[in-house]
């Protein structure tokens, strides 16, 4: 296996004329693949990178390498000492922070603001985050009374998980990857992380900033590649992984658990929504119209909490409805770099081959269509990329498919409801489970609808406003357990009990 020391500051460049070539990371070494596959800008559709495709040699080399430095002097460094190498982690973040957005730019089309003030803010953001809760986080104890009046201290310890598999999507990809790698860090666990297929840089990046800033080699690992057939299914079936925490496709968690269940390994999954935002008559539709247009079109549609359904009380509906519409054509589609700029491109074509079939689809169910609803013509040599246009819809019911499965793009379908207990039903009426929002006045009707809503996190006159230490995750389709402050810690860790009678 040919592999190349790591230069402390960059990622090899390509030499003039080349392309960039994308390593696997591990046990601190850049390695080749089995192969190279091309990595296309979705913005105009030419090859950027040639991205080495992890095999199954890389990948038990890459689970051995995180065995080890689980078992070596990362087993046993301090929690204080892990959180001061994860704040230096986040400083460098923040100082390398043009390269990261250029990364996360590069992969995913997003505009430079976006990519800058979320996806890069955040990760230093999630690592600063649990090197705080890490550092917080106490021993359970209690003094237990016996019958016979002695007495028995029971205590737990948290030890790490071990070695976890971090598979990762690419929509958000590093704000998603350090929600994971920080906690499972200041814990004690190694990692290897298996980006998507789509977004290859930022995590290779990001592995050797680790590095750089003190992480020992072996702590992260990253191996490239796809998932079935390849570095993401040999990464879960693999025997000497502790557990799994995903962030994907509902289907794709269904595979991952049934590859782990034979060894019963833990499993955490952050995956797909099918949101609902409701709208009562009471509500600032100014405010209203535009937090909808930025949890419909945000990221293109690509984030997991966008509001994909929005139910509007009926005496408003032509309001919203005309409102939003007139957001929705105002938005920007163009270069990432362009100031104005306020929308990108989808993923890949394949995305927009999905996100397409839905827009002829919901036309099938009887839509009509009050923006968008096809592909823009954009010049500017921007028309071989996968760009599609933000989409509204009316006329469609919860019984159509288009409103009952996860489109993942910049569309949504406003439907009218004519009393509270028919809102709540309507938004809980899918087998996802992970947001929704609540537009009203009625400072009580916000605490009981957001309270019935059957979700993992309810918003009010708001929406994507997180504290990192409140709980994330969702119900049904949407996954399984919660992410956020104590509740990583509690899977990243395991505790055990000790009993000592006194
Ligand atoms: P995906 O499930 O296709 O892929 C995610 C990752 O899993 C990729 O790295 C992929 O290579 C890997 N993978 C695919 N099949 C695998 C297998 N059989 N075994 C192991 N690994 C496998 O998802 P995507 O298209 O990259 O991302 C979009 C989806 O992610 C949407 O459904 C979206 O709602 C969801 N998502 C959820 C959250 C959340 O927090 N709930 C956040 C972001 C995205």
């Amino acid at each position: 296996m040919a592999s190349q020391t790591i230069s402390p500051l960059s990622a090899p460049a390509a030499p003039d004329g080349e392309r960039r070539a994308i390593r696997n990371v591990i046990d601190g070494e850049h390695v080749d693949g089995v192969r190279t596959f091309p990595k296309i800008n979705p913005v105009d559709g030419t090859v950027i990178a040639d991205v080495h495709e992890a095999g199954r040699e890389h990948v038990d080399r890459a689970v051995a390498a995180a065995r080890t430095a689980l078992d070596g002097p990362w087993g046993r460094m301090s929690t204080a000492d892990r959180a001061r190498l994860m704040r230096r982690a986040a400083d460098m973040i923040d100082r390398r922070s043009a390269e990261l957005v250029a990364a996360e730019v590069g992969d995913t089309g997003k505009p430079v603001a976006l990519a800058r003030d979320l996806d890069v803010a955040r990760a230093s953001a999630n690592f600063r985050s649990f090197a705080d809760t890490g550092s917080a986080a106490g021993l359970d104890s209690y003094l237990t009374e016996l019958p016979d009046g002695r007495k028995a201290l029971n205590y737990a310890v948290r030890k790490p998980l071990g070695v976890v598999a971090v598979i990762v999507p690419w929509n958000l990809p590093l704000l998603l990857l350090t929600w994971k790698l920080a906690p499972a860090l200041i814990s004690g666990n190694t990692v290897v992380i298996k980006p998507s297929e789509d977004t290859p840089s930022s995590a290779t990046l990001l592995a050797e900033i680790l590095l750089e800033a003190g992480v020992p080699a072996g702590v992260v690992n990253v191996v490239h590649g796809f998932g079935p057939d390849s570095a993401g299914e040999m990464l879960t079936t693999h025997p000497g992984i502790d557990g799994v925490t995903f962030t994907g496709e509902s289907s794709t968690g269904s595979a991952i658990m049934r590859a782990v269940a034979p060894r019963v390994r833990p499993v955490s999954f952050e995956l797909g929504g099918k949101n609902a935002a409701v709208v009562f008559a009471d509500a600032d539709l100014d405010a209203a119209i535009a937090g909808l247009a930025r949890s419909t079109y945000l990221n293109t549609g690509q984030v997991c909490l966008c509001t994909e359904r929005i139910y509007v009380e009926r005496s408003v509906f032509a309001d919203v409805a005309d409102g939003l519409a007139e957001q929705a054509n105002r938005l920007r589609l163009g270069r990432p770099e362009n100031p104005a700029t306020t929308t990108g491109p989808l993923i890949s074509r394949t995305h927009r081959d999905k996100v397409l079939s839905y827009y002829e689809l919901a036309i099938e169910e009887g839509a009509e269509l009050l923006a968008g609803g096809g592909i823009p013509t954009l010049g500017d040599g921007l028309d071989d990329g996968s760009w599609i246009q933000p989409t509204l819809w009316t006329g469609l019911d919860n019984t159509s498919r288009t409103v009952r499965e996860e489109v993942f793009g910049p569309a949504a379908a406003l439907i009218p409801f004519d009393s509270e207990d028919e809102a709540v039903a309507l938004a809980n009426d899918t087998e996802y489970g992970l947001a929704a929002v609540t537009w009203t006045s009625d400072l009580s009707r916000g605490h009981r609808v957001a309270q019935r809503m059957r979700v993992g996190m309810s918003w009010v006159n708001t929406w994507y406003l997180r504290d990192l230490r409140s709980p994330f995750g969702g119900t049904g389709l949407s996954g399984i357990g919660r992410e956020g402050g104590m509740h990583s810690m509690a899977f990243y860790t395991e505790p055990t009990n000790v009993c000592v009678q006194l």
